[in-house]
């Protein structure tokens, strides 16, 4: 199939949809077919892609929704809500997302020696816990629904696997959502679920642009490829994952880092 229509009709839940990776998520699903719902504790820069889709990929039905990934109560709102919202109208049942990419997710950087106990937990939260609550609620309903398939894509982080100065809290979270896929795909493979993750290298969001210039000048130098990369590239990854062009793939991770921590 073209890779431009690989995605038709696949309704799809983006978390933290309305900036960085998560926006550039929703524009190549959308571009793929999708109907694409942007999910973002920030609803106006939810609203913000979901002005872009509707303007790009119009008629697809796509739609933009608060949510909290932290709160479960939010969680299962928020999944309710997509429930209803795309309900079938000839057989009144519902219908959940069958792509979900969770890419909602924060920082709070500090040396291990200097972090505070709140900003440990802040990061392992909204990273690790927000992760759990979202896979657990669409993989709830899509076995409720008696769904054959399903795609769960989890965007991680290189720095989980090989740590980062300052970052104790938020590379022990990308290192947790990797583990966690990898049981996801083992228990949820007898429903057709697929759980995978993408592990970005240096991309450059608004998280990065956070981060001192002379900085990103040293990350960039040990990066193989030269050059921090864009969302769209994280972006391609997770639609191959969400495609059946990966329907044997299940429980592994795609690291989108340009030769970052090759081996
Ligand atoms: P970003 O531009 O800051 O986007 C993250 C989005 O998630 C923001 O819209 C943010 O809202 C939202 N969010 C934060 N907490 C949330 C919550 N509790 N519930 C719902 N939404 C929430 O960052 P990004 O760089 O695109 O990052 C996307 C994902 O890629 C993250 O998981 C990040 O860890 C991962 N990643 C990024 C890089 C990189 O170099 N950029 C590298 C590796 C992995 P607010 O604006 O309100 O915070």
């Amino acid at each position: 199939m073209a890779a431009s229509s690989r995605l038709i009709s696949r309704l799809t839940l983006v978390t933290g949809g309305g900036s960085g990776i998560g926006r550039a998520v929703c524009q190549r699903f959308a571009s793929e077919g999708a109907s694409v719902v942007v999910a973002d504790r920030n609803e106006e820069s939810a609203n913000q892609t979901l002005e872009l889709l509707s303007r790009d990929h119009k008629g697809q039905g796509h739609l933009a929704l608060g949510v909290d990934v932290s709160s479960k109560d939010s969680v299962e709102k928020l999944v309710t809500s997509i429930q209803v919202k795309f309900m079938c109208l000839s057989c009144f049942l519902a219908a959940p997302p069958s792509v979900c990419v969770n890419a909602a997710g924060i920082t709070q950087d500090e040396f291990l020696l200097k972090m505070e106990e709140d900003e440990f937990d802040k990061v392992i939260e909204v990273n690790l816990k927000g992760t759990f609550l979202v896979t657990q609620a669409v993989s709830k309903a899509l076995v409720s629904a008696g769904a054959v398939k399903g795609s769960i894509i989890t965007v991680g982080s290189i720095v989980g696997k090989v740590g980062n100065i300052g970052q104790v809290n938020y590379s022990a979270s990308k290192a947790g959502v990797e583990g966690l896929t990898r049981t996801a795909a083992k228990e949820l493979s007898k429903f057709g679920i697929r759980c995978n993750c993408v592990l970005p290298g240096f991309i450059t969001t608004p998280m990065t642009d956070k981060v001192p210039e002379k900085v990103i000048d040293k990350l960039t130098a040990v990066i193989p490829m030269g050059r921090m990369g864009e969302p769209a590239e994280v972006a391609d990854a997770c639609a191959f994952l969400a495609s059946d062009d990966s329907r044997y793939i299940t429980g592994i991770s795609i690291e989108v880092a340009g030769g970052l921590f090759i081996g």
